[in-house]
């Protein structure tokens, strides 16, 4: 089956933006734009192709980028002096790929769909091109020297991303050269093509200004969830001197467990699979299966943060709480804080972890035991 590709024009060094870093690249929350398309894109099946068109200044960042997603889809390439120029030089390289359809997009505007792109993969099956735009329902005025004047011509918004068939919008571009045209749509608006405008999506903007990127922390602060998490293991005196908490190796005795029995570690995956809502670490690692016998708990953690991937999550927060009599947490903490950030590929300063005693009372107050509890914010796109 002949392929979709999609272009990601990231071009731009974004002058009205007024910040070093390009707008593409500054953090809605934990991610930037570039990464908010991309966690979209790469989950999408019917896209085989993903082309970064970038501009010098953000080599750099771009390939830390890459680096953490290592898929084989991705392809950057250096951009031109235009818009018009980066998006031929991101459809020159599909040359050799020969995609069936291409999408272009700005990759300043982060809020798109899967659902959006695969109807405009089926419409462009009948049509050469396909463009979401938006009705304005503002009244517009122009100016003229220092006065405001109505305009009652209907206004639409053109966004991105627009689809074409490869060959045809290869070709507008390659008969159009220095045209400067702003987005790739205008090289087709005539008789000759058939062109479907879309119905658009109002959160679909273009970050412009730095406001813009306060309305999307808004619009993706309102997707939160918490989850919450609790384990308990009692000590085994017989045992030589060898606890783990979060991953650190710890002089004191170690639990009674199946697996490595790292409270710490178990606690705060029941947390994430808890606001992910998808059940227990005891779902999908049955403590009776001689396959998690001893198991290594660094591998619970990394198969949950898989799992927050999947489901388009990033970690606001975690604090942590610890119940034991011995050992002295506040010892260890700081390098179970690493250990945690680097399974998560968090930041260490969205994690809190703390300790309390059972005040000698019960079971933990006799030192027979070591508890944690863990809770977590994660926000969804
Ligand atoms: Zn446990």
């Amino acid at each position: 089956m002949r392929k979709n590709a999609f272009i990601i024009l990231a071009g731009g060094s974004g002058k009205r933006f007024k910040s070093n870093t390009s707008k593409q690249y500054v953090k809605i929350r934990n991610l930037n734009s570039i990464e908010i398309i991309l966690n979209e894109v790469l989950n999408n099946e019917n896209i085989s192709n993903i082309i970064i068109v970038y501009h010098n200044k953000n080599l750099q960042i771009l390939k830390k980028i890459l680096a953490r997603y290592k898929d084989k889809k991705i392809k950057i390439i250096k951009g031109g002096k235009t818009r018009q120029e980066s998006s031929f030089l991101g459809l020159k390289y599909l040359k050799k790929i020969n995609p069936k359809n291409v999408l272009i997009h700005d990759g300043c505007r982060p809020y798109i769909k899967n659902d959006e792109i695969n109807k405009m993969i089926k419409i462009v099956d009948k049509y050469d091109c396909c463009c979401p735009l938006i009705k304005n329902v503002d009244l517009i005025r122009f100016k003229k020297r220092k006065y405001f004047f109505e305009e009652n011509k209907e206004i639409y918004l053109t966004q991105t991303p627009q689809i074409f068939k490869y060959k045809i919008i290869y070709k507008a571009h390659k008969d159009n050269l220095n045209k400067n045209c702003r987005d790739d749509i205008e090289l087709l608006n005539n008789d000759k093509y058939k062109i479907k405008f879309l119905k658009g999506r109002k959160e679909n903007i273009k970050i412009t200004y730095k406001d813009d990127i306060k309305f999307f922390e808004n619009i993706f602060s309102k997707k939160i969830k918490y989850g919450i998490g609790y384990d308990i293991h009692a000590f085994n005196f017989n045992k030589k001197k060898n606890l783990k908490l979060c991953g650190v190796n710890i002089n004191y005795y170690s639990v009674l467990s199946h697996s490595d029995g790292d409270v710490g570690y178990h606690a705060l995956c029941d947390s994430i699979f808890g606001a992910l809502g998808i059940g227990d670490i005891g779902h999908f690692f049955k403590n009776n299966d001689k396959k998690w016998k001893n198991k290594n708990s660094d591998y619970f953690i990394r198969y949950a943060k898989k799992k927050i991937e999947e489901k388009k999550g990033i970690i606001n927060n975690i604090d942590m709480n610890f119940i034991c009599e011995k050992p002295k947490i506040s010892l260890y903490s700081k390098r179970m804080k690493a250990n945690i950030a680097k399974n998560l590929k968090i930041n260490t300063n969205l994690i809190n972890i703390k300790a309390t005693t059972n005040e000698k009372i019960g079971f933990i107050g006799e030192g027979k035991g070591i508890a944690a509890e863990s809770i977590i914010c994660i926000s969804f796109f």
